[in-house]
């Protein structure tokens, strides 16, 4: 029975990421607050915040500090645009402290609302970048198979999953996909972790050389695999990667829009993968999600061809109205500096130590074929045989089942086809992940 929020919900909301077909009969879970990690639903029933949202309220719900820096700065200055020629002190002041702490050398940053638009951005900058170098036909930009960078019409080109492209008529052109370092599922039978990264490197090199290095202009990747199932890549993969694209001139853009902001244990995912990007994304816990900004971290090279652009053509044309909204660029600031006052990201690299132990304790459930992670995100993924890896017949929705049982025991996670994830707010206690997985066990216990 629906309650009358719900009702009123299924006849009038679009939602994202939904079957609609199976929601029209279920209807919503309605949320009406949240403190610390847990959200209450309108009952007053309280779930722990097992995936933070959706990979973002990285300090938690009700957080004191972040809506007291909101209501100053709305109060002050609720809006003023960076466009043509005007400026305001919270979009300086946390451009600055991107470039202080950025994991590479950055020159300038460009501010936006989303992941979404953030990688969208990316490929704007590249494709502009390349015309205004004067090398035109290098434009192709290599994603992998599994990624998930957004839904906006190029960042969803460069997602490699199926749902993000069917009928939606996507990838558009010059977006190439190339294999996902998922050493579970992908490697071949006695393949070592080692000999997966080399295979999958020579696979990018061939990709390359078959397209045509002048005309292949940068790849993209998540450190760690977010929305694709939480896959951790071999350890020598993107050194390996890596070295394949300082070949042939091809840019390394690291989506940071999960990993950034302490979720490995360190402060960006690209450090604790051994990733030297050029250019980077970053969004959700840039402000805890308590506001929805996102930013593009660009590299020297490419402001000094936007600029030499913008010296022969006028206006560079891309902006958005919010860029830089001066709310939610406060609101960044503080949590960037409630990160550094309170050590979040030493705090989650201690935390991840518990964490990752009764995650990966997982394994040898009767139900788990791979219990994978790192800092404080993981996942289970479910099979009917651990043996041979076979997974359940999909209209089995196996894994739907196991987090709407994690839902009765009062714990939110989400799960990726048959994988359930985890991704915890940062603060979150030793004491409350044993909590956690006390709920989740008893969820994938009653799993069948
Ligand atoms: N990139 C990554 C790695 C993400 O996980 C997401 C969202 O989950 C995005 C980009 C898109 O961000 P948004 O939903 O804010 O547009």
């Amino acid at each position: 029975m629906l309650s009358n929020l719900a009702v009123r919900d299924v006849e009038t909301l679009v939602h994202p990421y939904t079957n609609l077909a199976t929601f029209r009969e279920q209807g919503p879970l309605v949320i009406e607050r949240g403190e610390g990690i847990y959200v209450y639903d309108t009952a007053g029933k309280p779930y722990i915040e097992g995936l933070a949202g959706l990979w973002c309220t990285s300090l938690g719900f009700a957080n004191a500090e972040l809506v007291e820096a909101a209501r100053e700065q709305m109060a002050k200055l609720p809006f003023s645009q960076i466009f043509a020629g005007r400026s305001h002190d919270p979009a300086i002041a946390l451009g600055e402290k991107l470039k202080e702490i950025a994991p590479a050398a950055i020159s300038k940053v460009f501010f936006c609302s989303s992941g979404s638009e953030a990688n969208d951005t990316q490929v704007k900058l590249v494709w502009y970048m390349n015309n205004a170098l004067g090398r035109p036909a290098k434009k192709k930009i290599i994603s992998r198979i599994k990624a998930y960078h957004g839904v906006t019409i190029a960042s969803a080109s460069l997602t490699g999953l199926t749902a993000n492209h069917a009928d939606f008529d996507l990838p558009i052109a010059n977006i190439l996909h190339t294999a996902c370092p998922h050493h579970y599922r992908f490697a071949e039978a006695g393949e070592s972790e080692e000999a997966f990264a080399t295979r999958l490197a020579a696979e990018l090199e061939e990709m390359i050389l078959r397209e045509g290095p002048e005309t292949v202009a940068a790849f993209i990747a998540e450190p760690v695999m977010g929305a694709g199932g939480v896959i951790v890549p071999p350890r020598t993969y993107f050194p390996k990667i890596q070295a394949v694209l300082e070949r042939y001139d091809v840019m390394m853009i690291a989506d940071e829009v999960i990993c950034g902001f302490g979720r490995l244990g360190t402060l960006f995912g690209s450090t604790a993968l051994d990733i030297r990007p050029d250019s980077i994304s970053v969004a959700k816990a840039l402000s805890s999600a308590y506001l929805p900004i996102g930013a593009v971290m660009i590299p020297e090279r490419m402001y000094q061809a936007m600029l030499d652009e913008s010296r022969k053509i006028g206006t560079f044309g891309h902006g958005y109205t919010y860029s830089g909204h001066p709310v939610a660029a406060a609101v960044a600031l503080k949590t960037l500096e409630i990160y550094e006052r309170d050590d979040i990201v030493g705090h989650a690299a201690r935390v991840a130590v518990p964490f990752q132990r009764r995650l990966k304790a997982l394994a040898e459930h009767p139900l788990i074929g791979e219990a994978r992670g790192m800092g404080l995100v993981g996942a289970l993924e479910i099979v009917a045989d651990k043996a041979s890896k076979a997974p359940y017949p999909t209209a089995k929705g196996v894994g739907a089942r196991c987090t709407a049982l994690a839902l009765e025991e009062g714990l939110i996670v989400r799960n990726l086809g048959d994988s359930v994830a985890l991704c915890p707010p940062l603060i979150i206690t030793e004491a409350q992940v044993d909590d956690m997985f006390d709920r989740l066990t008893r969820a994938l216990d009653g799993t069948r």
